[in-house]
């Protein structure tokens, strides 16, 4: 299969941005009835995760806590002045996997994938790589 990228603009130095839809709206308009999407970030102080949807404040309690353990501004030795967007990325992980069963991202009731921004605002892109098995 292909490999289909999708531009993500976030509008914050610190982000989570659900990418669900537009990761389902591949995958249906692939025809892909069961198989597997690996979502992937290929940005150093961004990253993908997949958490609970329903509550926004979930959302604002994962940045808190990110936050809280990696500070903006710290003992870094990274010049660039963005080490804790580094750090955050690290801290989650640069790609996701989730099983398409049925044409339809096999996600938990409450959960959605989103874009981690660590050091926007900018313009991204995130991979999505869809792999049939029917
Ligand atoms: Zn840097």
């Amino acid at each position: 299969m292909t490999i289909s990228k999708l531009a993500v603009k976030s509008n914050k130095r610190i982000e989570l941005i659900d990418i669900t839809a537009r990761v389902q709206a591949l995958i249906s308009k692939k025809g892909i009835r069961q198989g597997l999407c690996i979502v992937y970030c290929p940005h150093t102080t961004a990253a993908v995760t997949i958490n609970e949807s329903a509550d926004p404040s979930v959302r604002q309690d994962i940045i808190n806590k990110l936050n809280e353990l990696v500070p903006e501004n710290g003992n870094y030795l990274h010049a660039e002045g963005n080490s804790d967007a580094h750090i955050k990325s690290s801290l989650l992980s640069c790609s996701v996997a989730v099983p398409i069963s049925n044409g339809q991202l096999l996600l938990g009731t409450w959960q959605a994938i989103y874009f981690c921004e660590f050091d926007g605002p900018r313009n991204r892109e995130v991979i999505v790589k869809l792999i049939r098995d029917d």
